[in-house]
């Protein structure tokens, strides 16, 4: 099963009303460990998203992410603009020239999307980041980039699932949350539950596809 642009745009549409509908939950996690933004900043990049991918004529997969990514990083503000921004725009790249999205594609997707994410933000795995779910589901990726898309992806929410309860024990390196310390232990990372949702929506996605 491969996805094309027009399906890979209807994909992101969903994950953008995922998002937005995560509003309250993503807004608690910020507030249990950071200033309480991050809901609104997503749903306010996702409204975003919406407004661009709604009347795109999608050409290719690239464009479709690199246009999520930019939408992004022009009106969320904040760290998570710029570095889900990053996401979209350094994935999207990644994919360039392809003409579907499959296993193997959402795999150098992943992969570019966590190291631009890396280099921009400087956080590493362990810091309490969105890394500590986009890092475990990228490395999942490659695993089983040869298989089908549902297949692997459903692999993949469990691995960023898995990365989004690790991160509960982790004493935060970056953000607000750094100043907390032990104070943080028990909650998960905000931006590591975006991640999540999104690929989550994907996986309902290419299910019901
Ligand atoms: P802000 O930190 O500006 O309030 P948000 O609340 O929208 O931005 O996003 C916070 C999330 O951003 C955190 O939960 C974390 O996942 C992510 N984040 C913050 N700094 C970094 C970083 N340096 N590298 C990767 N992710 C980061
Ligand atoms: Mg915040």
């Amino acid at each position: 099963m491969e996805l094309t642009p027009n399906q890979v745009r209807l994909m992101m549409l969903q994950v953008a009303d995922a998002i937005i509908e995560a509003e309250p939950m993503l807004s608690q996690a910020d507030r249990d460990l950071g200033d309480g933004d991050h809901g609104l900043g997503m749903k306010r990049g996702m409204e975003e998203v919406k407004a661009k991918l709604e009347p795109l004529d999608a050409a290719s997969v690239e464009q479709v992410f690199v246009t999520t990514g930019s939408a992004m990083m022009s009106s969320m503000g904040g760290a998570s603009g710029a570095l889900f921004g990053t996401v979209y725009r350094a994935g999207g790249k990644a994919v360039t020239g392809r003409e579907s999205l499959d296993a193997e594609g959402l795999s150098l997707f992943l992969q570019a999307a966590l190291e631009g994410v890396m280099k921009r933000g400087g956080a590493k795995p362990g810091d309490k980041t969105m890394i500590d779910a986009l890092a475990p589901a990228a490395d999942k990726a490659k695993e089983v980039a040869s298989q089908p898309l549902p297949e692997a992806l459903t692999a993949i929410v469990a691995a960023a699932e898995a990365g989004v309860e690790a991160s509960k024990a982790m004493i935060a390196q970056f953000g607000r949350a750094k100043t907390l310390g032990e104070a943080c232990l028990g909650f998960p990372d905000a931006g590591a539950l975006s991640v999540t949702i999104m690929l989550k929506t994907m996986l309902a996605f290419v299910k019901a596809d």
